[in-house]
């Protein structure tokens, strides 16, 4: 015979004990009764609680008129499923939502794991007035504070075991997608202890769909990654034929460093082969990372610096061979001496392009 496996992705409101529904654990059975006394306003009583058995009645007097409802639950013969054995499911009682004891801080602070990743500086008052919106239950502060250590706690309990992983992540990308690079990088310390670094992905097919069909555009950028791991990523970006965003490879690490972007930039090189290219267009907001590439990258010829990308390139990049795309308020490349003349003599586009095209270079773009 089956029995109903009981199912952790259903609605808070819509769990409720069936006789023979099987839980993984005497955990996960107090969680899912919690639920359906929250939702239904019944003052379930945990009479006992051990690691053979649960039993719960309702309302926690007795006396002659009292609640029938009551559920056993105590593990299946020979097997690791802890099932409800009985269940009396009537109650009598009037519906009260003073739970007491009941909504305890790991009740909540289950309930509060995806809002807590999400909005990391909720305060305390807006948590405690959620709590009174989505489940009608009036928490103290005290109860908000020790849930949201508590669910603190179980998220970067499960995000070191993600990290713990990442070996393991990377063989499969690499088993999985022929070709590709994949890089980790960890610190180790003295007691042997191993420290997240960086994590390098450059994908074959994204690899070859740039050499073969993007126009010569590249655009470094970095984003600092908010939540409880803290970090960066970091993106190198190519323009596809349609002039669309074309990702290259990007990278996860744990401080913004020369290192890390030097690491960064050395593989990219060698992944897109950029040794050997023609002209090149390197976007990026950063002046030193333009020069990294320039020293990398042997053909690049003209690097240029923007502050802000804002994701539109002009119509007239595409397809040209030479290109400079900068042209804002600061230009500190040393082959751009007139154009800091300029630069101190006030802003003028004429005379910019002038400039440029005294020297050459086929298009530019201001942004
Ligand atoms: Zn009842």
């Amino acid at each position: 015979m089956t029995y109903r496996v009981h199912d952790p992705d259903i609605h808070w409101k819509q769990m409720k004990p069936v006789v023979g529904e099987c839980d993984e654990s005497p955990c996960q059975l107090r969680f899912a009764l919690t639920n359906y006394a929250v939702a239904n306003g019944y003052q379930l009583w945990v009479m006992k609680s051990d690691r053979h058995r649960v039993i719960a009645r309702c309302g926690k007097i007795y006396k002659k008129d009292r609640c029938p409802f009551r559920v056993y639950v105590a593990w299946k013969y020979n097997e690791r499923t802890f099932q409800i054995k009985s269940i009396c499911n009537i109650h009598l009682c009037a519906r009260n939502f003073n739970f007491g004891t009941l909504v305890s801080c790991n009740w909540l602070a289950k309930h509060y794991l995806k809002d807590i990743i999400m909005k990391p500086k909720m305060t305390l008052t807006e948590m405690k007035e959620d709590v009174l919106r989505m489940f009608s239950v009036n928490v103290s502060k005290g109860q908000c504070h020790r849930a949201r250590t508590k669910a603190r706690e179980m998220i970067e309990g499960k995000l070191e075991e993600h990290y713990a992983k990442v070996w393991d992540y990377a063989a499969e990308i690499l088993r999985s997608n022929p070709g590709s690079t994949c890089k980790v990088g960890v610190d180790s310390n003295a007691s042997g202890m191993n420290y997240f670094k960086r994590f390098y992905v450059c994908l074959k097919a994204f690899k070859d769909g740039w050499n073969r069909g993007c126009r010569r555009v590249l655009g470094l950028d970095g984003c600092f990654l908010k939540g409880q791991i803290k970090g960066e990523l970091l993106t190198a970006v190519g323009r596809d034929a349609d002039n669309h965003v074309y990702p290259i490879a990007w990278a996860m690490i744990d401080v913004d460093n020369k290192d890390n972007w030097t690491c960064f930039i050395e593989l990219l090189v060698a992944d897109l082969d950029l040794d050997c290219s023609r002209g090149l267009v390197v976007i990026s907001d950063q002046h030193k990372r333009m020069k990294m590439m320039a020293r990398r990258g042997g053909k690049i010829k003209y690097v240029g610096r923007i502050r802000a990308t804002h994701g539109s390139i002009s119509q007239n990049v595409a397809g040209a061979d030479e290109v400079v795309l900068t042209c804002h308020e600061k230009l500190d490349h040393e082959d751009f001496e007139n154009i800091k003349d300029l630069q101190a003599s006030g802003y003028d586009h004429g005379e910019i392009v002038e400039a440029f095209n005294k020297r050459g270079i086929r298009c530019w773009l201001r942004v």
